[in-house]
């Protein structure tokens, strides 16, 4: 996704929790305290949701999950039936769970697992919600006064220069934004050719350009430095934005797992790549693994699906009101 897009995904995250604040259970959870503290800093968004492509620089193993079929000896490790994955994911946040019963029940019987330089993106989520809560328990006195936060045991310790402020974290906390949403891109959990980025003129890059068009333009890097955060949340969708009546959900559940981050963004990761193939079905593109014993030429012949029908520019000519029903299929999780 491009610099917007993250952006705009991080403001309806926050839009979300000042919404759930007043509900009981985000009164039981203290949201209007997390609301406040990222609500002051909201236009740092742009340039903290976008500092692992810019500075951090590690897309090419913390922002995938680049995940293949399994050949070896164990491979009854690596199935997940649909009925356990489903189990692992948060309810409200799977719209996506009506695309996995797409998927034949053959699919689903099949081993699949992440590739060895597949990528680490489930602990660069879980490292760096660590870090954000690491970084809240060492606080500056304005950032407890600002949220209410009861100052922690053990805190006057820690020198004053090492106190973090609130736009500390909450930079923190956008930078975090990043790697979820990439979870949640179904071409960053999938190996097969058409979810590269190496090419331009890829599905997977022609998904995120058109997806960057259909943002508020104010989610600009140069625009949105002085803006107040009322005019962040007030910024308007261009024309004809397909994103135009989005809702996020009505509540934030507590994770699946355990608490567990990891297991999280990794059953994330997973619905992800399921998710993948029920937008391009594997009869149109393969599961494909580079490391298979499949011969090179028919890997190329077996991956020339995708990379004509859909690397053709035919996602952006379709994408609001196809006369593809074929392409209509496939794009109407953000349609
Ligand atoms: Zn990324």
């Amino acid at each position: 996704m491009n610099q917007p897009t993250h952006a705009w995904l991080a403001v309806e995250a926050f839009r979300t929790i000042q919404r759930c604040s007043t509900t009981d259970a985000g009164k039981q959870h203290q949201l209007d305290k997390l609301a406040a503290l990222l609500g002051q800093h909201l236009n740092d968004v742009v340039v903290a949701a976008w500092l692992p492509d810019a500075l951090i620089k590690d897309m090419t193993y913390g922002h995938v999950f680049k995940t293949s079929k399994y050949d070896g000896s164990d491979g009854t490790r690596f199935i997940v039936s649909r009925a356990d994955l489903k189990k692992g994911l948060a309810p409200a946040a799977f719209e996506r769970e009506r695309y996995l019963d797409k998927l034949p029940d053959s699919w689903w019987a099949a081993p699949y697992r992440v590739k060895d330089n597949g990528g680490h993106l489930p602990t660069r989520v879980t490292s760096l919600c660590q870090n954000a809560r690491d970084m809240l328990k060492m606080g500056d006195t304005d950032l407890y006064g600002q949220c209410g936060v009861t100052i922690p045991a053990g805190h006057a310790a820690i020198a004053d220069d090492l106190l973090c402020s609130s736009r500390d974290v909450a930079v923190m906390m956008w930078m975090t934004s990043h790697y979820v949403a990439d979870a949640h891109m179904p071409f960053h959990c999938d190996n097969r050719n058409l979810a590269s980025t190496s090419s331009v003129k890829n599905a997977h890059s022609k998904i995120e350009e058109l997806w960057g068009a259909q943002v508020p333009v104010l989610l600009q890097a140069k625009s949105i430095g002085a803006a107040t955060s009322d005019q962040i949340l007030a910024a308007p969708l261009p024309d004809k934005s397909n994103f135009a009546g989005f809702s996020s959900a009505n509540e934030i559940p507590p994770l699946k797992s355990g608490g567990d981050p990891w297991k999280e963004a990794v059953n994330i990761c997973r619905a992800s790549f399921a998710l993948s193939f029920s937008l391009v079905p594997p009869e149109v593109a393969p599961v494909d693994d580079p490391s298979s014993s499949i011969p090179v030429s028919t890997r190329r012949s077996l991956a020339s699906p995708p990379s004509t029908v859909i690397g053709s520019c035919a996602f952006p000519r379709s994408l609001p009101g196809s006369t593809s029903r074929r392409r209509d299929i496939r794009l109407r999780p953000w349609g």
